[in-house]
């Protein structure tokens, strides 16, 4: 009988699974769809100074409004993205639509525009020869200086070695800002630090959900800190969400906070609503 039950139980796993592969070869080739068909679109998060709020850049992240399945959450089809390769051509279009944007803010609002923006690269597109030349070309067609640009890259994306580690000293040297992007949660090393160009680490989520009340995680947001500071690096916490997560994010020394809070993933349009209400600050 339980062989009999394992059975069974190997058959709808199977089945799921197939299911599974199934959805991810149709969502790969309405991907690759959608992005002749202008399906994608982007937004644009603040990552906030911890002092005032005001905003220090913004985040890019991609949406995919599907015909029929409605807006799909990029957790979901960034890895589709990344197995088909259709990674590097979306990727392309997200730095050079997020180049042009930020450009055209700078040029509408002076002082007043978003001073730089942060651009998610996954280990697909880090790991594509001439990677380095493309955004370099990004910035050129757009006229984006390269300190206005920052590239959000995982641990585990620049752990792989090859030549990332390569492409990401051509994009440092070109003047483009390296943020380590849910630093805590992939193959942390230290050791990456030395060898990495980043300025910028990106303490996850996960870390500043738990972050009150002397918890595991407060104890290692405190460490990263006398890091960041000792090496010069800048500190970002990302998804704060209460105010007492913030207070503690700003008592532990992080000078740049990014969540809920201060402000959800925005249309370029209210972006642009809060720049003519003449607050380039979190709500
Ligand atoms: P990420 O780069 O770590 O981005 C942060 C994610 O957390 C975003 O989700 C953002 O909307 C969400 N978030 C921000 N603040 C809060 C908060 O206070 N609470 C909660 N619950 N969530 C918050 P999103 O936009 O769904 O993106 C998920 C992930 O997909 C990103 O994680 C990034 O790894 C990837 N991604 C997004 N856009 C792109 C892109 O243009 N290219 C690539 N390669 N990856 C992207
Ligand atoms: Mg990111
Ligand atoms: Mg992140
Ligand atoms: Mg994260």
């Amino acid at each position: 009988a339980a062989k009999e039950r394992g059975k069974g139980r190997y058959a709808v796993y199977d089945a799921e699974l197939e299911q599974h592969h199934a959805l991810d070869a149709q969502l790969g080739a309405e991907l690759r769809q959608a992005l002749d068909a202008g399906g994608f679109s982007l937004v644009y998060q603040p990552i906030v100074h911890a002092p005032d709020g005001e905003w220090a850049s913004l985040e890019t992240l991609v949406r995919w409004h599907h015909p029929e399945r409605g807006t799909i959450p990029p957790d979901t089809f960034i890895r589709i993205a990344e197995r088909t390769g259709l990674i590097v051509p979306l990727g392309d279009w997200i730095m050079r639509t997020a180049c042009r944007q930020a450009a055209d803010w700078l040029d509408r609002f002076g002082d007043a525009a978003p001073p730089a923006v942060a651009v998610n690269v996954s280990a697909r597109q880090l790991r594509e020869p001439g990677f380095a030349v493309d955004v370099a070309q990004a910035l050129h067609a757009a006229g984006l200086a390269p300190d206005r640009l920052t590239v959000e890259v995982t641990e585990t994306a620049v752990f792989e070695g090859g030549s990332t580690l390569d492409t990401l000293h051509a994009l440092a040297d070109l003047g483009v800002g390296i943020a380590l992007d849910d630093f805590g949660t992939g193959h942390s090393s230290l050791g990456l630090l030395r060898t990495c160009p980043a300025q910028t680490l990106k303490l996850d989520k996960s870390f500043v959900d738990s972050i009150c009340g002397g918890s595991q995680e407060s104890v290692i947001a405190a460490a990263l800190i006398q890091i960041t500071d000792g090496l010069h690096l800048d500190a970002v916490a990302e998804g704060v969400e209460t105010a007492e997560q913030a207070a503690a994010l700003r008592r532990l020394g992080y000078r740049y906070l990014q969540g809920y809070l201060f402000a959800r993933p925005m249309t370029p349009d209210l972006v642009e609503a809060r720049l003519h209400a003449g607050h380039r600050q979190a709500a």
